[in-house]
């Protein structure tokens, strides 16, 4: 697509504004149009157009970098079927492209290209303190309630010891299965957002909380940064972690250990 906008550092830029060209790829799964000859079926590709002009257009950024971002995030979220098992659009690529941009030297093109859709993720929920199952309710509440956040399945909620050799109340812990458009790190936040909106405080190392949230899983990534290792580092010796992980994906890989949920769960002593 062909779009006059004004997004550039430079104020000439944002005043007389220029042609960039967009270039978006969606994917979703075609099948059931095709058997059905329904549009309602798939994209209208017209309506996407149009939703990513007024997207482009409604505000100046300084970078294609930011303009590109909020085009996808507005197609996907508009996409996204909550209410059906089908995702409409599960990924999206954007080239946009500034042909125009002020570069004193002869070129042909900048641009951007950006990859963004649906990940999945497992979570591990506990609470040992208060209102276990509250705390527990309300959390998995908050996470349904996001916006960048669908498709929340939780497994059963299982009472276990705790872990770690500190004398404290059971716990109450489970899994969480999500699909979602956050970023690792974003994601790590928000779930710090919640612990701390349960009144979670950290007292004692492996000690009592009111809510305890951790990325087991997102996709196939694999994370060596200490404030954020994924896949979560030893779960393969917690029990409270595996059984309720392997309600919900029994045959998902942990990258690191070349080990689905299942086999971590049976090679765990009694
Ligand atoms: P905990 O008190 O056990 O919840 O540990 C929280 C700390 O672990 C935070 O400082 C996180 O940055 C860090 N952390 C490292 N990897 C993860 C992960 N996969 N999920 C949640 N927190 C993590």
């Amino acid at each position: 697509m062909e779009i006059y906008a004004h997004h550039g550092v430079f104020p000439e830029e944002k005043q007389e504004g220029q042609f960039f060209y967009l270039d978006a790829e969606l994917y979703l799964s075609l099948h059931e149009a095709g058997i059905t000859d329904d549009l309602t079926k798939t994209v209208h590709y017209g309506e996407v157009c149009e939703l990513m002009k007024e997207t482009f257009t409604e505000r100046s950024y300084d970078l294609i970098e930011r303009a590109a971002e909020v085009v996808v995030k507005k197609v996907l979220l508009a996409y996204t079927h909550h209410t059906t098992a089908v995702p409409l659009i599960r990924k999206m690529t954007l080239n946009v492209n500034k042909p125009h941009a002020p570069i004193p030297i002869p070129f042909e093109n900048v641009s951007v290209q950006i990859e963004r859709g649906w990940k999945k993720a497992y979570l591990g929920i506990g609470s040992n303190l208060g209102d276990k199952r509250k705390y527990i309710e309300d959390a998995v509440e908050k996470l349904k309630k996001n916006e960048l956040i669908r498709k929340v399945r939780c497994s059963k909620l299982l009472v276990t010891k705790p872990y770690g050799g500190v004398e404290q109340d059971d716990f109450l812990n489970g899994a969480i299965e999500i699909e979602t458009l956050l970023q690792p790190m974003e994601l790590l936040t928000f779930l710090q957002q919640l612990e701390q909106e349960a009144h979670r405080e950290r007292k004692v190392h492996w000690g009592p909380r009111t809510l305890d949230l951790d990325i087991l899983f997102y996709e196939d990534v694999i994370s060596n940064d200490p404030k954020l290792l994924i896949p979560h580092r030893d779960m393969q010796n917690r029990r409270f972690v595996l059984e309720p992980l392997n309600e919900l994906c029994p045959c998902y890989v942990n990258q690191l250990l070349q080990k689905t949920v299942y086999e971590m769960l049976k090679e765990l002593p009694d």
